[in-house]
């Protein structure tokens, strides 16, 4: 905490000061995701009530906490949150996001996305997120691990196996999974494996779960590709996010042939019109952890990537990049989310009309939770499924998805991200009115 001391001292540790949160359902995020739930439900006939129960997140729960920094003096103190859309489906589940940019809204929205995203899957989850607003690149290792055991110990009695299961999102991992199912552990006095997905493999991880979310995608750009007559062994990709799900997305698409013409990370954006080499990009990070100076490509800007011509367009980064703004210079043939939310209401208007086929976010990123879900099932059952078994059912239960969204798309003639929304909701919406208001 700051004292005079402190004040005269500011070299030492990293203390910034607490960021107040001003207005806590203010996102352009949860706005998104409400106006395009909003439209879905006009589309669909949705029943009043129910519509209105749908909006906003049945529980929340904001905590602010002290994270004790590196320099031992310095105490920070910390927002995180935990929202759960809907309670009617199962546990609840979804990731845990670190970001600074992190507030009530945001977790909301994204826990909005993950009710329609399991439901769409068939998956016995309704949907939630938890965020901490801190940068985790800024925090060293421990500072990382006290942070995350706190944070789960504000959350202990929101989550559990049978009631809220937490997986990574942007900026946590499975080292951050083992920290929470460690921390969980410690207070029941025994392993509870099933409490968290995405752990790593020697805690009860799932074979396939790191990849999931990037091979699911890919698994889904075969299925749009061959539905709109294009061979990926010609095609060229360009994919936004090198993190988790871009660099296994790129991984898999350049295994079934497609000319990778433009990555980026957080540092820059690069484009070689004849194809990045991956294993020269990958040695390159190995060594210089970031993008920028990778000799073999054009150091281009984030808008000049997502504008480049090409068959598939893959934004797996942050949210809001494809807006009214660049959508009418987009020029992919496939624009395949692997991020939650990249792309705005009115992107997706300019989009139809430009004749691109959109694989929303909800169907496209759905991989991870899937495997998510084969974890749980996994730990429950105290069994291991091999690494082809997951990927096998992860297959199935993808293109299922992708047939039931296309057939609704073309049958009432809407977009693919509608098509996608109604077939999550109607489920939710059905399972609502059987099990009928409480008294
Ligand atoms: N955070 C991921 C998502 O947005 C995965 C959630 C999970 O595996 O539960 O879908």
């Amino acid at each position: 905490m700051s004292s005079n001391k402190k004040e005269n001292d500011k070299d030492k540790g990293h203390h910034t000061p607490v960021s107040i949160p001003k207005a806590e359902w203010d996102s352009s995020m949860l706005e998104l995701a409400q106006s395009q739930f909003l439209k879905a439900a006009a589309l669909m006939d949705l029943d009043e009530n129910i519509r209105d129960r749908l909006l906003f997140p049945q529980r929340t729960m904001i905590v602010s906490f002290p994270c004790r920094l590196d320099e031992y003096s310095d105490v920070e103190t910390v927002f995180g949150y935990r929202v759960q859309h809907v309670l009617t489906m199962g546990p609840t589940k979804g990731g845990i996001r670190y970001h600074e940019d992190v507030n009530l809204g945001e977790v909301s929205a994204l826990a909005m996305w993950m009710t329609w995203k399991c439901s769409l899957m068939h998956l016995p989850f309704g949907g939630a997120k938890g965020g901490v607003r801190i940068n985790p690149q800024k925090m060293s290792r421990p500072e990382l691990q006290r942070l995350t055991r706190r944070y789960a110990m504000e959350i202990n009695n929101m989550i559990g196996p049978d009631k809220d299961i937490p997986a990574p999102d942007m900026g946590t991992n499975a080292q951050v999974m083992a920290w929470i199912m460690d921390t969980y552990s410690q207070q029941v006095g025994y392993a509870v494996p099933e409490v968290v997905t995405g752990k790593p493999v020697v805690l009860g991880g799932s074979h396939g779960r790191e990849e999931a979310t990037g091979r699911g995608l890919v698994y889904l750009i075969k299925e749009a590709a061959d539905h709109l007559n294009i061979d990926l062994n010609k095609s060229t990709a360009v994919i936004q996010g090198y993190g988790n799900v871009g660099r296994h997305a790129t991984h898999f698409l350049d295994e079934l042939g497609a000319s990778i013409i433009g990555i980026s990370d957080v540092s820059c954006a690069l484009y070689n019109s004849k194809g990045l080499n991956l294993h020269e990009v990958n040695d390159w990070l190995e060594k210089n952890s970031v993008l920028q100076g990778f000799p073999n490509a054009d150091e281009i800007s984030n808008q000049e990537l997502l504008e480049l011509e090409c068959d598939v367009l893959a934004p797996c980064a942050l949210q809001n990049q494809i807006t009214a703004d660049n959508a009418p210079y987009i020029k992919c043939k496939i624009l395949a989310e692997g991020a939650n939310g990249p792309t705005s209401l009115e992107a997706d208007g300019i989009l139809a009309d430009k004749g691109i086929f959109v694989l929303p976010d909800i169907l496209g990123n759905a991989g991870g939770v899937t495997v998510s879900y084969f974890e749980w099932v996994q730990n429950t059952q105290e069994f291991s499924w091999t690494l082809e078994k997951v990927n096998n059912h992860l297959h199935k239960i993808l293109v299922h998805a992708f047939q039931r969204t296309l057939v609704r798309s073309q049958r009432d003639k809407i977009d693919m991200r509608t098509a996608a929304l109604i077939e999550g909701i109607s489920r939710v919406a059905e399972a609502k009115l059987l099990r009928g208001v409480f008294p």
